[in-house]
């Protein structure tokens, strides 16, 4: 028995590969991907009747996927804004706050929000190792 495979996009679960595979000798046809205990498809598989639709509708219905490429799109926009910049490089506007990640005495890094006044960042205990205008967030232009 020689089955076809026909690749999808990966599993929304997991990520492992997708394909449906079909069966030569009796044409069944199944959504699966490789063993993968800690995933939910390791215990089943979408059976796929042929009867329905054809492979092709099947396959652009599963790889069809709004809500993931909306997401990528948003993070995508988000990466943009977060434009770093490293700590040598101090913000041009004073008395705002923007996002920051630090580093405590002990070697602790975290990011936080933090105020950038008139003398500099307001911080106790920690350095600030680089930053972002958090305001491109929320639409501002700084
Ligand atoms: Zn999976």
């Amino acid at each position: 028995m020689d089955n076809k495979k026909w690749f999808a996009k990966p599993c929304p679960l997991c990520g492992m590969a997708m394909y449906i595979d079909i069966d030569d000798e009796d044409g069944g046809a199944a959504f699966c991907h490789e063993k993968n205990t800690d995933c939910i498809f390791d215990y089943f598989y979408i059976d796929l009747d042929r009867g329905y639709d054809s492979i092709d509708r099947y396959l652009k219905k599963w790889n069809n996927r709004p809500l993931e490429d909306e997401l990528n799109n948003d993070i995508a926009i988000l990466l943009k804004i977060m434009q770093w910049h490293d700590a040598e490089e101090l913000p041009t506007e004073h008395n705002k706050y923007y996002w920051c990640e630090l580093i405590s005495e002990e070697g602790d890094v975290w990011t936080a929000m933090r105020y950038y006044g008139s003398s500099g960042w307001h911080v106790i205990g920690e350095r600030v190792l680089r930053w972002f205008h958090i305001s491109k967030l929320f639409g501002g232009e700084s």
